[in-house]
């Protein structure tokens, strides 16, 4: 039998005197021995003994039936972690980076809770370790970087190329801002300072990416002067600006012309330039108040913009999918809109390739590498079928008009017989796609597996039978995938 460095299901095995003597003294099935007839359920430490007649109905209660890898995620059948058994991780990160062989060694008993990239990843920082031995996570981090990065960099580039060739498709008067995008991603990816091109939706966007938490009165303060850079008065080729709306500008952003620094002469040649700098810098002064670094560094990054001063930018998916969507906005045809995004989802993410996780965490603290390491494997309550938070319901009459009837979609009820347990990152895979029949992208074998757990769980009166046929039913519905419940006790309740 193997012998396992830690275990879950003890009492707090993590505490670092329990790491210690626990590296030879725990067997290797200890993880699954803490099965289900020990399950708590609510915080109140009641046991289950398999005589109590109440089911499971809460969404945290759900999520517990993961604890010990008890149930596989729905969509990959991998085993997921419970918050619980994260926060040990937390807690003993400080010991495990001390070591990388002691880290790598810890983190490959879990390999059943990683997507296939981190065990890869885990497994190079072992044969790091060999190479390097005795010393900490965080050097080991810096020697696989260098290397890491190159890898990257041709991945990107590679891509890049094969966007390149769709350019003679595009109409030509969108060519000139497409070359400077793939021009300008090439600075990016390789951190060539570069006159980059001022985007007031970018920058609005990112802002609004940086100030999800703040207080509400200095967010709405601050999204508000922001707003008003992507005014259409700034694309205009006409360079003056309405007396009127200027004066609007000022009285709504409580900017002071008469302050040293804020007038405008709204018929200077540079009388919009002029301005966007000044609502820059009325942004600058309200993220000052709450202390906002990364306001104030966006803020001052955009003003190099403006005025074309050289910057180095980080290369990032999101922002080059955010521009090139800009570009592309007026194209209506479809097939080429497919070719662009199907290109574009093989930029490499830091959850589906190991080197851009590397790059990407190159700088933090071994704490957070090794969280952003696990919590993608974090349990989450999934919606079989979706939920659709963000969408409305004319949204949804809108997307169905032109629809077959068996591809339209509706909307999921929040409710346990819609519920199921995936990880984090399944359940952003399959957000609200459509993955029926050949759209399916998990494991089938997963599926099953999932309901054979749950047909157990019933007859062990964790829950109710009727949830699970409802579970099974949306599933069906969702996925093409019909479930037989075999072996379920179960009467009509
Ligand atoms: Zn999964």
């Amino acid at each position: 039998m193997k012998v396992l460095p830690i275990t879950f299901g003890i009492h707090n095995p993590f505490s670092a005197n329990n790491l210690k003597s626990a590296s030879t003294s725990i067997s290797g099935n200890s993880i699954s021995q803490n099965n289900i007839d020990t399950f708590t359920r609510n915080n109140n430490d009641i046991s289950f003994n398999g005589k109590i007649p109440t089911f499971i109905t809460g969404k945290n209660d759900l999520k517990r039936l993961a604890k010990n890898g008890h149930i596989g995620c729905i969509w990959c059948g991998g085993s997921m972690f419970i918050q619980n058994e994260l926060d040990m991780f937390h807690h003993i990160s400080k010991r495990l980076a001390s070591s990388s062989e002691l880290f790598s060694r810890v983190i490959l008993h879990f390999k059943d809770y990683l997507p296939p990239e981190r065990i890869k990843l885990v497994k190079q920082i072992s044969h790091y370790s060999k190479a390097y031995p005795n010393h900490d996570l965080k050097y080991i981090f810096n020697k696989m970087t260098p290397p890491a990065e190159k890898r990257l960099i041709h991945k990107q580039f590679f891509i890049l190329q094969n966007l390149k060739k769709l350019k003679p498709e595009l109409p030509v008067e969108l060519h000139k801002d497409f070359d400077i995008l793939l021009n300008h991603s090439k600075y990016r990816i390789l951190g060539i300072p570069y006159v980059s091109e001022y985007s007031a939706k970018e920058f609005y966007y990112q802002l609004s990416n940086l100030s999800k938490n703040l207080p509400s009165p200095r967010k709405e303060s601050i999204l508000n002067t922001a707003k008003i850079l992507t005014h259409p008065i700034f694309k205009e080729i006409d360079p003056e600006i309405p007396d009127k709306w200027l004066k609007r500008v000022y009285k709504q952003t409580n900017i002071s012309p008469n302050t040293k620094g804020n007038y405008v002469s709204p018929y200077a040649q540079n009388a919009k330039e002029k301005l966007k700098l000044v609502l820059l810098n009325k942004i600058i002064s309200l993220a000052k108040e709450g202390n906002h670094q990364s306001i104030i560094d966006l803020c001052n990054l955009t003003k190099n913009k403006v005025i074309g001063i050289p910057v180095t930018s980080k290369f990032s998916n999101k922002a080059f999918n955010y521009k090139l969507n800009e570009i592309l906005e007026d194209v209506k045809d479809e097939k080429l809109l497919k070719k662009f995004s199907r290109i574009t989802k093989k930029f490499p993410t830091s959850l589906d390739n190991k080197d851009a996780f590397i790059v990407k965490y190159k700088n933090e603290s071994t704490d957070t590498i090794i969280s952003k390491m696990l919590e993608d494997s974090l349990v989450t309550l999934e919606h079989i079928t979706p939920i659709l938070r963000n969408t409305s319901d004319k949204e949804i009459k809108l997307r169905n008009k032109d629809l077959a009837k068996n591809s339209r979609i509706k909307r999921g009820s929040d409710n346990i017989g819609n519920w199921a347990l995936a990880h984090r990152w399944c359940n952003a895979l399959h957000g609200s796609e459509n993955i029926k029949n050949e759209n399916f992208p998990f494991s089938r074998e997963a599926g099953i597996k999932y309901f054979r757990t749950l047909v157990e769980d019933v007859n062990k009166g964790l829950l109710s039978g009727e949830s699970v046929i409802n579970m099974a039913k949306n599933y069906f519905e969702q996925t093409g995938i019909k479930i037989k419940l075999k072996g379920m006790k179960y009467t009509h309740e």
